[in-house]
């Protein structure tokens, strides 16, 4: 059963939503968190948690269990098929989490609602909002068994084709044309590339990523131009074999988990409309190059949860604060693309620079530190 009236409605139980409600919570406010899922997804998709993150789930107590159960990562390899062009270390990160966490993204909203439950919380499901009728003290949420409920404040963390942010008539603009092309899957590989690391192989093609995962897989991450529909094993051996090590080719012994999917890069109008707020996805997608999408959402969502509990003037603050953080994080993911795909005119260049860059040590510091998803003021 839904309730009447609530403060808070936080529409989406992903990582988003889940740790919106987990920080009002520490703040001592309920939310009432609703999703359309009648059981949380157990699929794998996003796989790391970076310090950055980490060390801001730390003040809503959901870092330390996060990292007792995933994989630590201490380094991030750029290599140019067997070349190692650039070894960026994070165990010198200003952290307690001086890694790169893997873990799957059903695990870390495990431990999430597992948090949400500890301090009284709870997910309510499956509501799907279907309409929102918004007026100067807050909004009515219209759900699809016809209950509704009357908030304060709504919290959309409904993903990328987000309800709230098309009911609150917020843009998110983006060209017309189909989007990135992606392939990824979590494969057994037989493989001698180091299992505690994370390998970004630049290439001609497209980057592809190589990322051990706490199971014994690893996630293979690619820009492809034409995915298959159904993605095999042979379609991610051609991969490695096109992209990957060649002295010693890694050999895909099977496929736990693939999916290929299309993206744009985009960002809402605006993080804040009247009673209506947006995080994580339903404010920012972008490619999964980077690994910062989920990142970024939680972040999103630690400082709404800290927002909504002090006021309406801290929510014009979020908005205009975190907007620009999405910028950034899509600067650097289409960056990366770009630097994968350098024509072969410029590939010595690249490579050399690169050489140069992690051979610095304040350059591959400041490298590490914005892979790892610090923003300014933070470490
Ligand atoms: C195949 C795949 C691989 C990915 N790989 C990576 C990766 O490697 N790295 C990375 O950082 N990111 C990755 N991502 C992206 C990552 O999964 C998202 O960034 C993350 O899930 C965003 O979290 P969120 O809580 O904002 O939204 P979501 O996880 O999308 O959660 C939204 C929730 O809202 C609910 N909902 C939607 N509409 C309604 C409604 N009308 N009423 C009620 N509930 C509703 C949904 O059921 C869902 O539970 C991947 C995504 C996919 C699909």
């Amino acid at each position: 059963m839904l309730p009447e009236s609530t403060d808070v409605l936080v529409v989406g139980a992903g990582p988003t939503g889940l740790a919106v409600a987990v920080a009002l919570a520490g703040h001592g406010m309920t939310a009432t968190v609703v999703d359309r899922l009648a059981e949380p997804p157990v699929t794998s998709r996003a796989a790391v948690v970076h310090a950055g993150t980490l060390e801001v789930l730390d003040r809503i107590g959901v870092a330390a269990p996060l990292a007792a159960r995933g994989l630590h990562s201490t380094r991030f390899t750029v290599r140019d098929r067997d070349r190692v062009l650039a070894a960026v270390p994070f165990d010198r990160l200003p952290s307690r989490y001086p890694y790169a966490l893997l873990i799957s993204q059903a695990e870390t909203e495990v431990v999430l609602t597992d948090r949400l439950t500890a301090l009284g919380g709870r997910v309510r499901r499956p509501y799907e909002l279907t309409g929102l009728d918004l007026d100067d003290g807050g909004a009515t949420a219209r759900f699809a068994d016809g209950g509704t409920v009357r908030a304060r404040w709504v919290v959309g963390a409904d993903g990328m084709h987000s309800r709230v942010r098309e009911l609150a008539g917020i843009g998110f603009g983006g060209p017309a044309d189909p989007g990135e092309s992606f392939l990824l899957a979590d494969v057994r590989v037989d493989s001698t590339l180091p299992r505690d690391q994370v390998t970004l192989f630049l290439s001609r093609q497209g980057p592809l990523i190589w990322a051990p995962l706490p199971d014994g897989t690893v996630r293979l991450v690619a820009t492809v131009t034409d995915a298959p529909r159904e993605p095999q094993a042979r379609h991610f051996q051609a991969l490695l074999d096109e992209r990957g090590p060649v002295r010693r080719p890694d050999r895909v012994l099977d496929v736990a988990w693939a999916s290929r999917f299309r993206i744009h890069h985009r960002i809402a109008d605006t993080y804040r409309s009247g009673p209506v707020l947006l995080a994580g996805d339903a404010a920012h997608v972008h490619s999964p190059a980077g690994g910062q999408g989920m990142n970024l959402g939680l972040r999103d969502a630690v400082a709404l949860g800290d927002a909504l509990a002090a006021g309406p003037e801290a929510l014009d603050a979020y908005a205009a604060e975190r907007r620009p953080r999405a910028e950034e994080v899509l600067g650097f993911a289409a960056g990366l693309t770009r630097l994968a795909a350098a024509p072969p005119a410029v590939r010595p260049l690249r490579n050399l620079l690169l050489r140069v860059v992690s051979a610095l040590p304040p350059a591959r510091q400041r490298l590490a530190v914005r892979l790892a998803g610090f923003e300014p003021g933070q470490g």
